[in-house]
């Protein structure tokens, strides 16, 4: 693919400044959007393109944009939220764009802004992101400057300003309806849901909230047609998709390639396949809150509809690697410890369930792992599954497990009985 979409204004040496970005077409969709199509036409439009959330979840963006009430009688303000907080470990997806071009998430916003009918956008962006900030902070005064943020944009009726938000940093502000109650200066626990944001988001008022990939998107979608989109995409999830690897391979990375790349091609085409000596066990595919694929998974193609849910979930779509000189188990109890530290704790099994699994792990790990740990282990799945949670966060904390203790089993089971990590032990002789 000759010039990503997303990557389409990216310059070397820092992001493209409004000039630049306008003159290689740079908020071209929000005049056509504004000038040919009413908003049920650029929400049809994203619908038949086939875009799907890029968070994580792969919710249909079209269908998301049709619950929010539109006409006359809608309550207002109605918000657009950009959820820019991205703490999924292994993923750096949003960060590679929010500080290669700024500007193009202002524009994706604008159309999905007016799409909504909404008046306002606020970018929820992850504390630690200090370089985006800057960038975001200098590309929305510029947009100000030239009227594409504001009021009556490019002389239309139509009105949008956009603010940042940074955040004060924890994962559970990534969950939408958390990272609502963060904007509104309270505690950023989960809402129950429904009502869904669409409806009753932020301050009450309906909201969409939108990952940035996603946005990124959406300019193309209009500038380019629906047809042209979607044949982008090698599957039946429309345009691109911006993958990554990290882990033992010879080319960590990320690229942005058809929606629908194998696995397979992106493990050993992409990334260059394993290291010297080191051979492939599995890999998470979407960040740590998603099931291991193994050998057997590798010809089937990323995308939101051809994982089978019995089997794992694209998720961020940058996948984690596991080679055959790592510990499972270490890896287990190092992202165990993450989530466990991250429960917001606003509900019991979360807040109980991720620590004791942790500390369960962290025993094995140090060889003070007993048989009845391997029970304690293979329950929390069950009891930590949808439906007990508040949330997805401990839920999918459950899905790397479950997979760890199906595929790689015999390396718990060797932690206890032999009473110490075997890897480490193989590590030493080969060093
Ligand atoms: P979800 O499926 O509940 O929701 C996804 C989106 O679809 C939301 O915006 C939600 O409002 C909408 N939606 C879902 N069902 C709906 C319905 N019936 N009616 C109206 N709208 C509906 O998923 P989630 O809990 O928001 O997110 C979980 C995902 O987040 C996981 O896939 C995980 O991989 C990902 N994640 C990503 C990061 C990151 O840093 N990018 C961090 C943590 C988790």
């Amino acid at each position: 693919m000759e010039r990503p979409l997303t990557q389409r204004f990216r310059k070397d040496g820092g992001p493209p400044g409004i000039s630049d970005y306008e003159k290689t077409g740079g908020y071209e969709s929000v005049r056509l959007a504004l000038k040919r199509h009413d908003p049920a036409d650029v929400q049809r439009m994203v619908t038949e393109a086939g875009l799907r959330g890029r968070g994580g979840a792969g919710f249909p963006t079209g269908k998301k944009w049709s619950f929010v009430p539109m006409g006359e009688d809608a309550p207002r303000p109605k918000y657009l939220v950009v959820n820019a907080d991205e703490m999924e470990p292994g993923t750096f997806k949003d960060r590679v764009l929010l500080e290669g071009d700024p500007h193009q998430m202002i524009e994706g916003m604008l159309v999905a802004g007016y799409a909504i009918g909404a008046e306002v956008g606020y970018i929820f962006l992850r504390a630690e992101y200090h370089e985006a900030a800057k960038r975001l902070e200098r590309a929305i005064h510029e947009a100000r400057a030239k009227g594409y943020v504001g009021r009556r944009i490019l002389g239309s009726e139509f009105s949008f300003d956009v603010y940042l938000h940074t955040s004060a940093g924890r994962y559970i502000c990534g969950e939408e309806t958390a990272l609502l109650n963060a904007l509104e200066g309270k505690r950023a626990i989960p809402r129950a849901k429904p009502p869904f944001p669409q409806t009753a988001g932020l301050w009450g008022q309906p909201t969409v909230v939108q990952n940035v990939e996603t946005l990124y998107n959406v300019p193309h979608i209009i500038t380019h047609g629906t047809d042209w989109y979607r044949a982008l995409a090698k599957g039946k999830d429309g345009g691109t998709k911006i993958y990554g690897v990290s882990g033992k391979v010879k080319r960590p990375g990320w690229w942005e390639l058809p929606m629908g790349t194998t696995v397979e091609e992106l493990l050993f085409d992409h990334a260059g396949g394993m290291r010297e000596g080191l051979r492939f066990r599995g890999l998470l595919p979407g960040g740590a809150s998603t099931a291991f694929l193994v050998e057997e998974h590798l010809s089937l193609p990323m995308d939101f509809s051809s994982i089978p849910m019995s089997v794992s979930r694209m998720g961020t779509g940058t996948m984690i690697v596991l080679d055959d000189r790592s510990c499972p188990v270490g890896l287990m109890a190092n992202l165990e410890r993450f989530f466990a530290q991250e429960s917001c704790g606003w509900c019991t099994p979360c807040r109980e369930g991720l620590p004791w699994v942790f500390r369960v792990l962290e025993a094995m790990e140090a060889g003070r792992g007993v048989p009845a740990d391997m029970e304690v282990l293979s329950a929390h799945p069950g009891l930590l599954a949808f439906g007990h949670t508040f949330c997805a966060l401990a839920p999918g904390a459950m899905d790397p497990l479950s997979s760890a203790l199906k595929y790689f089993r015999e390396d718990f089971e060797q932690h206890v009985s032999q009473g110490r990590c075997p890897w480490n032990a193989k590590l030493q002789m080969h060093n």
